[in-house]
């Protein structure tokens, strides 16, 4: 749902109530550098003060021209040429994009730059891992070329928390002013800043359906659906009128918005009430970071609620609302329809007690958990463990498909208790949870604070559409 809020008042929210803005985060690192903005639609906007949006969606088609590149090396640059009047135009790169046709977007009429682009290694990562990387090139009044700044995004490392990423990486190709077509070229990690946005929806037909016209980036509705993942089945449990609230960032690198890797950054609390009951969730950040209610119980549990992950490949599938399979039936299991070939994740911590074939269940895995709780997945296209296997929740085991005792591909799920078959609705329910620590609680009371307003202001911006929310 889209909340159609003036920019203006966008700033003000932010301004009145709830000064996000003082919440110290990741993103640090202030941009040293003008930024003006031309809003196709709308007037003067205070972005420079951290607009709480509802959505990005409401933003149409904003121009971000700014001068980063320009102001970062002033000094570099002006040793080029001090009388030089330099013209940085930014783009975003393509698939398919040459050398030749990124120049040209971006206003580079310079056979010299485009022949070394071509040939340094350096200027590789531009061309690598494909399209939507975002480039300024400064020119001078000719077209020559005189810096191109590449944004990138940063691999995944091993000591950064789960989620999305708190940094990228600048490269910087520059003119050197003292040797013709020579290029100096600085690869730098830098982080991103992030703004805070809102964003509010309602399950009409299906949840991508909603988080699309909500505006929501799909890295940030993923998020949404991981943080409520113990809770609710997303493929069995969703009903139409189902809503939620949300608080998420907005990074952007060197001023601008990124849209890799799905986009948006980190999803920080969100409410969604699930068949009229409401679950909230608070991340925060310490160790591992992870989502919590708002008493600083771990959201995290010992089982997922679905051994499906949500995707939108599942979700145009069996993601309807009033699924016509996911029930719990007579024979003792769910069947969860999912395109064949769709990964099938263990719920919960285990060993692998059986991966095999059996006549009924063809291609099965089943896996011990704590406690006397088992858990069944049948009719498999592959199997991906083996018997006497630890598995971690989450990790796939194998895929959806048609084997045994099938008449189209589905998942056929059992959860069983002391080798009885019993309804896996009750398998979130029975899980135990984690709670902070009494120090951890302290701070994590500090980080609800300061989201508990936002989080309810989308509520009733929800609740009532258009009203003026000052
Ligand atoms: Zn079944």
């Amino acid at each position: 749902m889209t909340l159609p809020l003036s920019s203006r008042l966008r700033a003000r929210c932010l301004d009145s109530a709830y000064a996000l803005r003082q919440r110290v985060h990741r993103h640090h690192r202030a941009l040293g550098a003008t930024v003006a903005i031309l809003l196709a639609g709308f007037g003067v906007t205070a972005f420079g003060i951290a607009p709480l949006a509802p959505d990005a969606a409401d933003l149409p088609r904003q121009q971000i021209t700014l001068d980063v590149a320009h102001h970062l090396d002033r000094l570099q640059l002006d040793a080029l040429d001090g009388a030089a009047l330099l013209l940085p135009r930014s783009d975003v790169t393509r698939a398919d994009d040459s050398v030749d046709s990124l120049l040209r977007r971006l206003g580079v009429q310079d056979d010299g730059a485009a022949a070394w682009l071509r040939r340094d290694a350096s200027a590789r990562p531009l061309w690598q891992g494909g399209g939507g990387k975002m480039v300024t090139a400064t020119t001078d009044q000719d077209g020559l070329l005189m810096q191109l700044v590449a944004r990138l995004p940063l691999a995944a490392s091993a000591t950064e928390p789960e989620g999305p990423p708190s940094a990228f990486q600048r490269l910087r190709l520059t003119r050197d002013a003292t040797q013709a077509d020579h290029w100096q070229t600085e690869l730098e990690t830098v982080p991103f800043t992030a703004t805070t946005r809102l964003a509010s929806g309602t399950i009409d037909s299906s949840l991508f359906a909603a988080t699309d016209a909500a505006g929501l980036p799909d890295g940030v509705a993923m998020q949404l659906v991981e943080a409520f993942a113990n809770e609710i089945d997303f493929h069995r449990q969703l009903r139409k009128g189902d809503r939620f609230t949300l608080v998420y960032e907005t990074l952007y690198a060197d001023g601008e918005p990124v849209s890799w890797g799905g986009g948006g950054g980190r999803l920080l609390a969100a409410e969604f009430v699930n068949a009229g009951k409401a679950y909230t969730a608070y991340w925060f950040g310490e160790g591992k970071g992870g989502y919590f209610d708002a008493d600083g119980q771990a959201k995290r549990r010992a089982f997922l609620a679905s051994p499906l992950a949500v995707s939108r490949m599942t979700s145009g599938f069996a993601m309807r609302v009033h699924p016509i399979s996911g029930q719990w039936r007579a024979h003792k299991g769910v069947d969860y329809g999912a395109p064949s070939g769709t990964p099938v994740r263990v719920v919960g911590d285990g060993v692998v007690e059986l991966a095999g074939r059996q006549s009924g269940y063809g291609n099965v895995v089943q896996v011990r958990h704590a406690g006397g709780k088992a858990t069944l997945y049948a009719h498999l296209s592959r199997v991906d463990v083996r018997a006497g296997q630890r598995v971690e929740q989450g990790q796939r085991v194998g895929a959806v498909g048609a084997t045994g005792w099938a008449t189209g591909p589905h998942l056929h799920f059992e959860y069983k208790i002391d080798g009885v078959q019993t309804n896996p609705v009750k398998l979130a329910k029975l899980a135990e949870t984690t709670t902070l620590s009494t120090p951890q609680l302290a701070r994590f009371e500090g980080t609800v604070a300061g989201l508990r307003g936002p989080l309810t202001a989308a509520a009733q911006v929800a609740g009532a559409p258009g009203r003026r929310f000052e």
